[in-house]
């Protein structure tokens, strides 16, 4: 017999291990009570992944819930907001109880890794889509924006850039690299982890702040034209990894896609020089590499230059440049 929307829900959803105190009542009535802490105020985000559209089709279960919850905690990371409650909207052409039981995995393993409960939904039939309402708590005045940034403040990204969208690459077959590359890059499309304290500690430091979902140039484009300024950022100085290092020397065709590939879920952020020594501390404290990238400049846009200062540009195709110069 199929199972039933109560049965889903009972059997996939409603057992978790994370119980907050802020929640007063979480799934099973026709709404969530929740008691948000004194002083704060409501950081709430939301992301829809539709198969075929946001993630290939194949795409493991599990991965699918992991990410699903992670895209909204980069939202949240970005605006230095602590994560704590969601809901999730679930679109399924049928009941697949494989398939539902790794979801729910996948989602509650990113949830008990984020301290986020889930307090509610919706269960519908339809195309496979998985809408996710996140919403965090952030210290009255403390939350970081897109807009903010000044003319001189630096421009940092977290982590690596490009390596999801090799990682797609890999999954869609366009792209072959060594194994351990291989499994790394994968990973880092499927498995994001949301830089949640790296956001928290930027309050303060930070003048503005966005996650680079849709990739570095569209993203930081985002927050230019939010701070009402430019960027002027060089090529080489963008973090890669090993992984995509060794990818882009077999393909130096993909070499547009650290700054044009989306789906890392790093922050790129801004902060005035003097921060620079307490964010290489930072950093190494919380084990999360920070590069400066960059300035923000007075005439609008994202400028790239390569190492010479030749300015850089992108069509759609990638790099125009890059085509045999170096
Ligand atoms: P209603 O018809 O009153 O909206 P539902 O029957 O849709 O209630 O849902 C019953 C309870 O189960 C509600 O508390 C709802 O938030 C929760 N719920 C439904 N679908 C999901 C889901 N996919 N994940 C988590 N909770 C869910
Ligand atoms: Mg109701």
């Amino acid at each position: 017999m199929p199972l039933s929307e109560f049965d889903i829900i009972q059997r996939y959803f409603n057992r978790q291990s994370l119980q907050r105190d802020d929640v007063i009542l979480g799934i099973g009535d026709d709404a969530a009570l929740i008691y948000p802490p004194a002083g704060q105020q409501l950081a709430i985000a939301i992301d829809t992944l539709v198969e075929g559209v946001h993630f290939p089709v194949g795409t493991a279960a599990y991965d699918i819930g992991w990410k699903a919850l992670a895209v909204n905690l980069s939202d949240l990371a970005a605006m230095a907001a602590e994560p704590a409650w969601f809901t999730l909207a679930l679109t399924l052409r049928q009941a697949d109880e494989a398939w539902l039981t790794d979801f729910s995995r996948g989602l509650s393993d990113m949830a008990t890794l984020a301290g986020v409960q889930l307090v509610g939904g919706d269960t519908t039939r339809g195309p496979l889509t998985i809408s996710i309402q996140l919403a965090g708590y952030v210290p009255i005045g403390q939350a970081l924006q897109r807009q903010g940034a000044r003319v001189g403040d630096e421009i940092w990204v977290s982590g690596t850039l490009g390596d999801a969208a090799l990682g797609l690459l890999i999954a869609q077959q366009q792209l072959t690299v060594g194994q351990a590359d291989g499994a790394f890059l994968l990973q880092r499309l499927n498995r994001p982890l949301p830089r949640q304290a790296l956001g928290i500690a930027l309050r303060g430091i930070a003048t503005s702040c966005i996650d680079i979902s849709d990739g570095l140039l569209a993203d930081l484009g985002h927050l230019c034209q939010a701070s009402q300024l430019g960027a002027s950022i060089e090529y080489e100085a963008l973090p890669l990894s090993a992984g995509a290092c060794h990818a882009l020397e077999r393909e130096p065709a993909y070499r547009a896609l650290p700054i044009s590939g989306g789906d890392d879920y790093e922050l790129c952020f801004t902060a005035p020089p003097e921060q620079h020594t307490s964010l290489l501390a930072l950093a190494e404290q919380l084990d999360c590499p920070l590069t400066r990238i960059g300035s923000m400049v007075e005439e609008s846009g994202v400028h790239c230059q390569d190492r010479n200062g030749q300015l850089l540009s992108f069509a759609s195709q990638g790099f125009q440049h890059f085509g045999g110069s170096d």
